[in-house]
């Protein structure tokens, strides 16, 4: 049960296509022959026990890790690397990636603020710094994301004066502005205190109900079960299994997600 299970509301040509991906630390292999198809508007998550290697894989998607083996496409373009007829690599120009890593938002557990910066000016300042938008035009669009995710209110307010949730989902609505094709999530929640961890669901899940193709690192296994379309189960750097959340969830036989899952619960 391997990519036939997979069942995204769109089956044409992936977004990210992952093919025998390994990775190394030194001698030490996190990643082995993954294997993944994230299609438009699927919703994957991934969850696994602490060091499974869910962050390398996910960081990989956006060669914030440099994956040693496989081959990562992006909309059917090799991402980081140029290959040549020996299988050697060599780094992809600066421009290839960052072409490449237009396509994706990433928001992580810490939310990486700017302090100084009211929310409005984190959102801006990305869009003016990164997209080179001008910046009456910049602020028209943060103050959309941050509508979009209940903060249009809080625009002018300063990290400091905001909760965790409202920071991650400043964070979301920087991702958002930047109009990724995918977003990649690693542990969104993971920092927050448990009253807060809702707010920041409910953003993903409209998200996903918008059609937005994501990949989630998390926990949370209650969401995965309600939102995504395929959870993997990442355990030693290898997908153990993967399908649909009942599939996964309920009817899975495999020792080791049957583990994992116990401590939940
Ligand atoms: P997870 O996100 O599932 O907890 P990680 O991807 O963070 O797992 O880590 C997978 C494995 O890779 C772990 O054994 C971890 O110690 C190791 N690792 C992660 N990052 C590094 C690094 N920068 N250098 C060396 N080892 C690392
Ligand atoms: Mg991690």
């Amino acid at each position: 049960m391997v990519e036939a299970t997979q069942k995204g509301p769109d089956k044409g040509s992936p977004i990210i296509h992952l093919s025998a991906v390994g990775k190394h630390f030194g001698n030490h292999q996190v990643l082995a022959d993954i294997n993944l198809r994230v299609h438009h508007s699927e919703v994957v998550c991934l969850i696994g026990p602490s060091g499974s290697g869910k962050s390398t894989l996910l960081r990989s998607m956006a060669f914030l890790e440099e994956y040693d083996e496989g081959e990562i496409h992006i909309e059917g373009r090799l991402l980081g690397w140029e290959i040549d007829d020996r299988g050697r690599r060599k780094h992809a120009g600066r421009t290839r990636l960052n072409q490449a890593r237009r396509n994706l938002g990433i928001v992580f557990q810490q939310f990486n603020l700017w302090p100084h910066m009211t929310a409005l000016g984190n959102v801006t300042e990305a869009l003016v710094r990164v997209r080179g938008i001008k910046r009456n035009e910049a602020e028209k669009r943060a103050m959309e994301v941050l509508d979009k995710v209940g903060l249009a209110e809080k625009a002018k307010e300063y990290p400091a004066r905001l909760s965790g949730g409202q920071q991650q989902r400043v964070a979301i609505a920087r991702a958002l502005a930047m109009e990724p094709k995918i977003i990649l999530f690693d542990e969104p929640t993971s920092a927050l205190d448990p009253e807060l961890v809702g707010e920041v669901l409910a953003v993903m899940k409209q998200l996903a109900l918008e059609g937005m193709t994501m990949v989630v690192v998390t926990h949370e296994m209650g969401f995965a079960a309600q939102v995504a379309d395929t959870v993997v189960f990442l355990d030693q750097g290898s997908i153990v299994t993967r399908g649909t959340p009942n599939e996964v969830f309920r009817d899975t036989q495999h020792p080791r997600l049957r583990q994992f899952l116990q401590n939940y619960l």
